[in-house]
């Protein structure tokens, strides 16, 4: 398996006969697919300053090619390629379904349960596997809780501090994060490793003595956003 990854989605684009180019354009533009007749074509923003990132976008934008080409020209935000919700295939909303075309393109079930497995599920090993699979932190930590067997939640907060989004998988399905909200005592700050967090963070009072909490946190300056990786472990 170490060999197929990165899996190189320019590679495999071009393959196709889709042209990718990257352009630099200093907005919220992350990626377009282009159909016209014989012409096709993936363009990227080249002010994306992850790889993984653009990696990401690439095969985000391979997914409208591979499932919904009859809308000839697709333009992708970063709320869409945010746009991760339950990461099943056969969803509804086509920015979600190529998204979770992209996350099983370049992450490997298989092998993220088997790079996963005895380690601790925190912003480090994020980074690591994203590293890996040539992704964003974000999509890599959402792939990761989806094959998680343990109770993970991904949280996104913008720097005033208020929820953008999160997305917690099957085991976590107590906890509802409400989008919009400030949580009180919440404090952003790089920390890569799972540390214990004050419950009442995250959980209404009824439900304070239920679990244990930890997170760990990666600020992402460009975007003006912090990304939350929030375990948890049921106590009663
Ligand atoms: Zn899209």
């Amino acid at each position: 398996m170490d060999d197929c990854l990165p899996v190189d989605c320019k590679a495999l684009a071009e393959g196709l006969g889709i042209k990718v180019e990257g352009f630099d354009i200093e907005d919220d533009f992350q990626g377009m697919l282009s159909i016209e007749g014989d012409f096709k074509a993936i363009l990227y923003n080249s002010c994306i300053r992850e790889e993984g990132r653009i990696n990401f976008t690439i095969a985000h934008e391979l997914g409208h090619y591979s499932l919904h080409r009859d809308r000839k020209e697709l333009k992708c935000s970063l709320d869409d390629l945010e746009n991760m919700g339950n990461l099943q295939p056969h969803s509804k909303n086509i920015e979600r379904e190529a998204n979770v075309f992209a996350s099983y393109l370049l992450m490997p079930g298989q092998d993220v349960r088997q790079q996963i497995k005895d380690n601790a599920i925190d912003i480090a090993l994020m980074k690591r596997l994203s590293g890996r699979y040539q992704t964003s932190v974000t999509a890599t930590a959402c792939r990761v809780a989806y094959l998680a067997n343990q109770p993970i939640a991904i949280i996104v907060v913008s720097y005033d501090g208020r929820v953008k989004w999160s997305w917690r998988n099957q085991l976590f399905a107590e906890i509802f994060i409400e989008r919009g909200v400030k949580p009180e005592g919440l404090y952003l700050t790089d920390q890569d490793s799972q540390e214990p967090v004050l419950s009442k963070v995250w959980l209404p009072s009824e439900k304070l003595y239920l679990w244990e909490l930890t997170q760990s946190m990666m600020l992402m300056p460009t975007y003006g956003q912090a990304l939350i990786v929030l375990g948890g472990q049921r106590v009663y």
